[in-house]
């Protein structure tokens, strides 16, 4: 909509009076009282679990205090405290006691033989089996990058590492989530960039370097080498957790017995992993604002602004895929030479997004600030990252893709862009 239409469509604020645009797709609100500018609010379904709700409000406080110290001057610069080092030290002796329970296994195995001991021998190994370290493998349901693929994508996440002050990766993973990650894999610790299309398609090329930016960002600040740690003993931890919990309808009188005896470092391995998630929290946050710092170095500040802005619709991207969705499965049968319905699905999500006006995005972040919006529960509230950048220095982008070295990117994305909108349309048409 033009603005000389949105001015003839506009009404006043029942509140203050003010001229509101009025657009028949997005809610009417008021700019100038914040008027109904969250009205969803209280529709908005479950609330999170309470320790998702600890999870969120310590991430905002953390939040807030190291946004307070970068507008104090004081320089972000990643570094463990206490709290982190503490965490190291945790999953260290969470890993400690399975090797324990592996080296007295191995003992009663070898030493005790002819006796019985052979028997709580391996009993000791099966109990450390589900208990060990898990390296996670590369995704096997998704399209997969290697760099003979992908030359121009790899090149350009090898210019944005260096810059970064790291290595590139060793494979890229393209999948449907609004989202994209980083981390290590495997025994030797192979790195994995997985980039969600519903939200690489709708960036700009300098977004998108922001994005990457981000994510190698975290590579960068050791982030995923001591999540790595932390992570594995998390897992340990959980294998604990499911091992000891209670029975839920204890029927026998041994049964009891046993609720009773596991009950206790049931009770402990839960705190523990409250403890480990408290530990870790405020390193995370920290590496997060750290990442947006390379986000807007690599990609320039306003890219990296950009990118978090672009989260702000990510409800409105996946409601728009689901209508897609919804739209081809009604279609019984597609006619013989009729055009494959996932062909120019990403282009009209990228109109579609182009089509949101900016008063909607001004109201999708104040909604955001109200709300305390967050990525996911790890990340520091969405409105104090937008914070932190303008804070940051404004230089200019040190990477810019030309149109040249965009197409033949776009040109490696092609096969894997048709896989995924096929996979998001439920392919069975
Ligand atoms: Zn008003
Ligand atoms: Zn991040």
């Amino acid at each position: 909509m033009t603005a000389a239409a949105a001015e003839r469509t506009a009404r006043p604020c029942p509140e203050c009076g003010a001229r509101m645009p009025v657009d028949a797709r997005f809610t009417v609100w008021c700019a100038a009282c914040e008027w109904n500018v969250d009205p969803v609010r209280a529709a908005e379904g479950e609330p999170p679990g309470l320790l998702e709700r600890r999870r969120r409000e310590l991430a905002r406080r953390h939040g807030e205090r190291l946004l307070r110290e970068v507008a104090d001057g004081v320089p972000l610069k990643a570094r463990r405290d206490v709290a982190s080092v503490l965490a190291q030290v945790l999953a260290v002796l969470v890993h400690g006691v399975t090797v324990t329970l592996v080296v007295l296994g191995a003992w009663c195995l070898v030493a005790g033989w002819g006796t019985p001991l052979p028997v709580l021998g391996l009993l000791l190994l099966c109990v450390a089996w589900p208990l060990r370290p898990r390296f996670g493998e590369a995704p096997d349901d998704v399209p997969l990058l290697r760099r003979d693929d992908a030359p121009a994508l790899f090149a350009l996440v090898d210019e944005v590492a260096e810059a970064a002050g790291t290595r590139g990766v060793d494979l890229i993973a393209v999948d449907d989530e609004f989202n994209a990650s980083v981390c290590a894999y495997g025994l030797r610790g192979h790195r994995l960039l997985t980039i969600g299309l519903p939200l690489w398609e709708v960036l700009t090329p300098p977004q998108r370097t922001a994005l990457l930016g981000h994510e190698l960002g975290h590579f960068a600040n050791g982030d995923t080498r001591h999540g790595r740690l932390t992570w594995t003993a998390e897992q340990s931890l959980e294998a604990w957790w499911y091992f000891l919990a209670p029975t839920p309808r204890p029927d026998a009188w041994t049964v009891v017995a046993v609720n009773v005896i596991t009950f206790l470092p049931w009770l402990l391995v839960q705190g523990l992993r409250l403890l480990l998630d408290q530990l870790t929290l405020r390193a995370g946050q920290r590496g997060e604002y750290l990442a947006d710092r390379v986000s807007a170095e690599v990609g320039g500040r306003e890219g990296a602004i950009g990118v978090i802005d672009r989260h702000l619709v990510a409800d409105s991207v996946l409601t728009a895929l689901a209508r897609e969705r919804n739209r081809t499965a009604l279609r019984t049968s597609r006619a013989a030479g009729a055009p494959d319905p996932a062909d120019g699905l990403w282009d009209r999500l990228v109109a579609h997004v182009g089509s949101v006006p900016e008063h909607e995005f001004d109201r999708l972040r104040r909604a955001g600030t109200r709300r305390g919006h967050t990525v996911d529960a790890t990340h520091p509230p969405t409105h104090l990252r937008r914070h932190c950048l303008t804070l940051g220095p404004a230089g200019p982008a040190r990477i810019v893709v030309d149109t040249a070295r965009e197409a033949r990117i776009a040109d490696e994305l092609a096969d894997a862009r048709r896989k995924v909108a096929r996979r998001v349309l439920g392919a069975r048409y």
